[in-house]
């Protein structure tokens, strides 16, 4: 089979188009044509680039959420037969840790990445745990299908398990058009939060609103925490999801933050070291939560697209009064008829999307 394949370190330069070994399934694993992958800032530049913080053996194959079609089913693989449309969860569980038997795939300490730990999916082929395979409905492309798989599962154990975001919440999402940022405001709006949608730009804040956000702020233009302070009636943000550790913008994102509140965070390419000021964590009694990992349940969550209001509000400092949002249930599968306003928003599946078969960014 056909596989870009990495054997050193460095620019994209390095990545060589080459012929491999066409994989077997082993016990427990089923094999995958793939039509689809993304390319991620930190699991395929970084690492591409040596900077991961993790030591990967070369050479090795990039590609963290393939997707595709089930050619071969290995032994004992009773879920998954050939044909079946489906995606790669990245994140693949011990299932023997103390957190895994526990049912917290998240905390996992003995977890295989595909992509990082083991050979991902930018080639033709790829053989992978059934555990970490799930179905996508026939209305859901493989590309929709990777980005979901790779961005929503994490933007629901950020907000959903670790935040605990309520109905009537508010919640601002920094880097709001990004990968896991628009994931993020789409899940806070599921979730019933009023959201902020905090971005570089003028542009991209008014893209952030067009897939759910309430409100936006450029926080390059604009004092971020007064113009939350502004916008909440000073009562500040109850949660605050931060995936950039930007050293300028972190303080202010933390500065947005109303009593009790919470901050997530599962990314640093800002730059990872900021400055924290201790006395307003403790006298506000905050929370700075952390995460690394998802949930294979998160895959299978979904409810409702946002309910789009008629026109924007100006304020939402007064959440306890906001319009309830219809909701419905979770059920077992990605995606849904009615699709999630991600998968419907063409641009920010463009940047992420890139077929094997073609060789070209489209
Ligand atoms: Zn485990």
């Amino acid at each position: 089979m056909k596989a870009v394949v990495l054997k050193e370190f460095g620019g994209p330069e390095v990545l060589r188009f080459e012929d491999l070994p066409q994989p077997k399934p082993a016990t427990g694993e089923v094999l995958i044509k793939i039509h689809s992958v993304s390319i991620n800032r930190t699991l395929d530049c970084i690492v591409r680039a040596g900077k991961y913080p993790v030591k990967i053996r070369l050479p090795h194959v990039l590609g963290a959420d393939p997707a595709g079609e089930v050619v071969e089913v290995g032994a004992a693989v009773a879920t998954l037969n050939v044909g079946n449309r489906v995606a790669v969860i990245s994140a693949a569980p011990c299932k023997t840790c103390d957190a895994c038997l526990r049912g917290d795939e998240s905390h996992c300490v003995d977890g295989k990445r595909i992509g990082i730990d083991r050979w991902g999916g930018c080639a033709e082929y790829i053989a992978v745990p059934a555990l970490c395979v799930v179905r996508i409905p026939d209305d859901t492309s493989f590309a929709e299908a990777t980005v979901i798989t790779r961005h929503f599962p994490m933007a629901f154990n950020l907000l959903v398990d670790k935040a605990g975001v309520k109905p009537g919440e508010r919640v601002l999402v920094m880097g709001a058009t990004g990968a896991l940022g628009s994931s993020c405001v789409q899940v806070a709006k599921m979730l019933g939060a009023k959201v902020i949608a905090g971005a570089g730009t003028d542009e991209r804040v008014e893209l952030a609103k067009s897939y759910g956000a309430d409100l936006g702020i450029n926080y390059r233009m604009h004092d971020l925490a007064n113009e939350v302070m502004r916008l909440t009636d000073n009562q500040g943000v109850d949660v605050v999801c931060e995936n950039i550790s930007d050293p300028t913008l972190w303080p202010a994102a933390f500065a947005s933050l109303a009593l009790n509140g919470r901050l997530v965070t599962a990314g640093a390419h800002g730059g990872g070291t900021v400055a924290l000021d201790v006395k307003r964590l403790y006298m506000r009694r905050l929370r700075i939560i952390g995460a690394a990992g998802t949930n294979l349940t998160d895959v299978e969550k979904r409810s409702t697209p946002p309910v789009r209001e008629k026109s924007a509000p100006s304020s939402i400092g007064s959440c306890p009064c906001a319009k309830q949002r219809k909701r419905t249930g979770l059920s077992n599968r990605i995606g849904s008829p009615e699709k999630s306003s991600l998968t419907r928003h063409r641009s920010n599946m463009a940047k992420l999307h890139v077929s094997p078969g073609h060789r070209t960014l489209t």
